[in-house]
């Protein structure tokens, strides 16, 4: 049995608690199997840190974070903590420990599981079968380049500066973890970027064929300007295995993949940050949605997408894909079985609670393993 690995839950606001309780319901089920162990500890963070601490990330549970092995996350903010300012926000919380743990790679799968065929806007067969993975770099790009800001001219005009800018090392690190991860599945990267009009994407470009041509021949890249990727992604999506893309076109490309799956209770993430010595990263898992607000506490979330996120935990950060796989089939079962939360119910399923749900899963768990 592989030992004991340092898991810290930050279940935070909201659904946050609900979700994140499947989860460790989840995680004592590997333990007790024997599959994996887990030395599990609760942390708080977001609106519920801002409570008991008054910031948004306690300086302890940072460095419980950064001592974990994987952190996995529920969701952050609601109402209550909305007319604060923006440096104490529930947000802040997990904007800090992104950036202290230096997450540059973000993963995001578009998988569509068969079950939920007909909650996507698309036709059933463009989109059955669909399992590709946008990764999307996360602390470079336009969103943080310098110069930036709203600056007034001499003659009363208004002008707004961002600046893309992106340098060799930071290309290179988040196309490794592409072409990583599509060593793991369909051996395929498209490499996006808009160089025709930007010199940043004409450097993108270049480094990500350099890398392939000198360390990863064996997989299959091609290179997409971001505006066909967005045409291609509704037209043809199951053409994509992994995407690498930069931080602005990726969080707009990885919102669009999502929705080609339905629904937000059912999307997992990861955020990857760079290989130490022994070739462990740190890394953050947390589903795509948020605290949501309107049905918090009642027993109503969608688990499946935390549960989904612990599934990546799995693979990525332990190396346990028999584990993963065997959990993505105990989701795969139970949507099969006609089990639906609110959220993705559809005419003739069952519609069941968060944690009937979490009993679903368990149960599946407990038959697929024998
Ligand atoms: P949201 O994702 O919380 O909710 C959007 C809608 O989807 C709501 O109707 C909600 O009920 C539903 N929904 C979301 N997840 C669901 C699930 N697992 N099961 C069933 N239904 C689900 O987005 P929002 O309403 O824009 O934001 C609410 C709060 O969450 C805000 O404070 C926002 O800042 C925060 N937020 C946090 C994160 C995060 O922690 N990563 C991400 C997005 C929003």
């Amino acid at each position: 049995m592989a030992s004991n690995r340092k898991l810290l839950l930050l279940p935070g606001d909201g659904i946050g608690p609900e979700c994140l309780g499947q989860v460790r319901r989840a995680a004592e089920w590997f333990d007790r199997r024997r599959v994996t162990s887990f030395e599990l500890e609760e942390d708080l963070v977001g609106g519920a840190a801002l409570d008991a601490h008054g910031v948004p990330l306690a300086e302890a549970t940072l460095e419980t974070a950064m001592a974990a092995d994987a952190v996995l996350l529920g969701a952050v903010g609601g109402p209550k903590w909305d007319d604060l300012p923006f440096e104490i926000k529930p947000e802040r919380g997990l904007l800090r420990l992104r950036k202290e743990m230096e997450l540059f790679a973000n993963l995001r799968p578009a998988l569509c599981f068969d079950a939920l065929v007909a909650a996507s806007t698309l036709k059933p067969e463009v989109v059955s079968g669909l399992d590709i993975m946008i990764v999307r770099e996360l602390t470079g790009g336009v969103y943080f380049g310098e110069p930036r800001g709203i600056e007034t001219l001499p003659d009363g005009t208004r002008r707004g500066v961002n600046t893309q800018v992106y340098t060799s090392p930071e290309i290179e690190r988040v196309a490794r973890v592409a072409f990583e991860l599509a060593q793991r599945r369909g051996n395929k990267v498209c490499s996006v970027e808009k160089a025709n009009v930007m010199e940043s994407g004409v450097l993108w470009r270049e480094e990500v064929q350099k890398l392939h041509d000198a360390a990863y021949p064996d997989v299959a890249l091609s290179h997409m300007y971001a505006d066909n990727c967005a045409m291609q992604l509704v037209r043809a999506p199951k053409q994509f295995d992994v995407i690498v893309t930069d931080n602005l076109f990726g969080d707009m490309l990885s919102d669009a993949a999502a929705m080609l799956t339905g629904s937000l209770g059912m999307l997992p993430s990861a955020s990857l940050g760079a290989a130490d010595a022994t070739g462990r990263r740190k890394a953050l898992y947390e589903p795509v949605h948020g605290s949501a607000p309107d049905i918090a506490g009642g027993d109503k979330a969608n688990p499946l997408a935390s549960l989904l996120s612990f599934s990546m935990m799995l693979r990525y950060s332990f190396d346990e894909g028999e584990g993963a796989d065997l959990l993505d089939r105990a989701v795969e079962t139970v949507l099969n079985d006609g089990l639906r939360t609110a959220d993705i119910m559809q005419d003739g399923m069952t519609e069941v609670s968060t944690s009937a749900m979490g009993d679903a899963v368990l149960a599946a768990l407990d038959k697929l393993a024998g």
